[in-house]
């Protein structure tokens, strides 16, 4: 594979002013010194990033670097999006900050219009700060609307890391020492790494088992994503969503769909990851993309539902503050004015099939999937085995990094790319994406 040519990044018309900040290195030294251990970083060699434009950021020698990962699937349309940034600007100039005591048109409006996305009678909106509030308030809200504890989430899962969202969350590297009472585990529908291939009944059937022996027959809850994200791109095996959803139904409890990152038009032939399930959920968790960037979760849910919460007192400060409810308007706007969901859908099907032929040069590629622009791409030392190739998957992500293209990583092995760009990504991109990782490979 040596005559891969070197690939060189898109060009683009904006350069970033002149950075006189402290260097990496200083920056490094402070994070070291003051800020918590558990802060990781991904590059062996520290990136300082400044400048954010579109899908592109600037480290401090004015670098460009394509954001294949989007922040965190947070930057949905576009790092600085010019719209985005005029909300917020124009709503902190006016009024930073509002409780719920009080009325304010951006939080109301916001709340209008993302209800109007969802279907069904989902259209009752409680906002958070993140996705893991989303979710411990989800799970709270089907716990107190039945009256029973049992949670059923799958293995592999990421719901967050408090209390409850850290029982539901299913990967040893992201628990503590939690107290999980009423959590059941089942088994992931992965078609690539699951028992059943993509078997999607089977792996419904284990949900009827946790539920007939795992239970007393009655849950409170499932919860999952319908593309795990932080697990590695994993797309739920077809059909299993349907089946498991009748089960809980029939078990009395409500499914909440956790679309902290397979929502918000990233997935390209949907607006909601659920839908490529044909589902529809009692309870929609939401986060990351919806403020591209900024701190903004929401729980969506049926007017009978939401009634739980008048039973006590339910408050959160700063959720659903102005500024990030005006950036959340914005973005929906954006999405719509600038085709964003089509665009996921090109651009994320035409660099599937790139990576899908890469993937045919190199044996270390075990797999390629996602949706739309929720891709992932798993590495293994041996195809048959499956082995994970750890070391190889952050030695190529660094490689990457060097040739300007950032990308994400994930997979309870650590082995798996995430390629969750923003939404405005080009077949440009795509191209400079896949020929960086086919020529970091030719070279291994
Ligand atoms: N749910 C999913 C699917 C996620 O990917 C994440 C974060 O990665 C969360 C919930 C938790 O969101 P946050 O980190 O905003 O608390």
């Amino acid at each position: 594979h040596n005559d891969v040519p070197l690939p060189s990044i898109p060009p683009f018309d904006y350069s970033p002013p002149p950075y006189d900040g402290p260097s990496a290195d200083q920056i490094l030294a402070k994070r070291k010194e003051f800020l918590s251990p558990s802060i990781f970083h991904y590059y062996r060699n520290p990136l300082l990033v400044v400048d954010g434009k579109k899908q592109y950021l600037f480290d401090d020698k004015g670098r460009r670097y394509l954001d294949a990962f989007g922040g965190i699937a947070t930057v949905c349309c576009g790092h600085c999006h010019p719209d985005v940034v005029e909300a917020i600007l124009n709503q902190t100039k006016r009024l930073q900050h509002s409780t719920v005591l009080y009325l304010n048109q951006a939080i109301s409006d916001f709340a209008e219009a993302l209800a109007s996305k969802l279907p069904g009678n989902l259209k009752v909106v409680f906002f958070t700060n993140s996705g893991t509030e989303a979710n411990e308030l989800a799970i709270m809200m089907a716990r107190l609307y039945t009256g029973c504890h049992d949670i059923i989430s799958l293995r592999n899962a990421y719901h967050g890391n408090a209390a409850g969202t850290m029982g539901a969350t299913a990967q040893s590297i992201w628990k503590f020492n939690v107290v999980q009472s009423g959590i059941h585990h089942a088994l992931n529908p992965d078609p690539y790494r699951g028992v059943f291939g993509a078997d999607g009944e089977m792996y419904a059937k284990d949900v009827q088992d946790l539920i007939d022996f795992g239970t007393s027959g009655q849950v409170a809850a499932f919860i999952s994503e319908a593309i795990q994200g932080v697990g590695g791109i994993v797309e739920l095996a077809p059909g299993y969503l349907r089946t498991v959803y009748k089960s809980i139904k029939k078990a009395g409890g409500l499914c909440i769909a956790d679309e902290v990152q397979a929502g918000f038009a990233r997935t390209g032939s949907f607006f909601w990851g659920f839908e490529s399930q044909g589902v529809v959920p009692d309870i929609v968790t939401v986060a990351k993309g919806i403020g591209n960037g900024t701190p903004l979760g929401a729980v969506v849910t049926t007017p009978e539902i939401a009634e739980v919460l008048t039973r006590s007192s339910y408050f959160n400060t700063f959720g659903g503050n102005p500024v990030c409810t005006a950036a959340g308007l914005a973005v929906l706007r954006v999405i719509e004015k600038e085709k964003l969901q089509e665009n996921a859908l090109v651009v994320g099907t035409y660099l599937k099939d790139r990576l899908t032929a890469v993937k045919d040069k190199y044996e270390l590629i075990g797999d390629v999937r996602g949706r739309g622009l929720m891709l992932g791409v798993e590495l293994v030392t041996d195809r048959q085995l499956k082995t994970p190739a750890k070391a190889e998957t952050l030695h190529v992500m660094d490689q990457m990094k060097e040739l300007g293209v950032l990308i994400g990583k994930g997979g309870y092995y650590g082995n798996v790319f995430r390629i969750t760009p923003p939404l405005c990504f080009t077949r440009e991109d795509a191209d400079f994406l896949v020929d960086a990782m086919d020529y970091t490979m030719s070279k291994m």
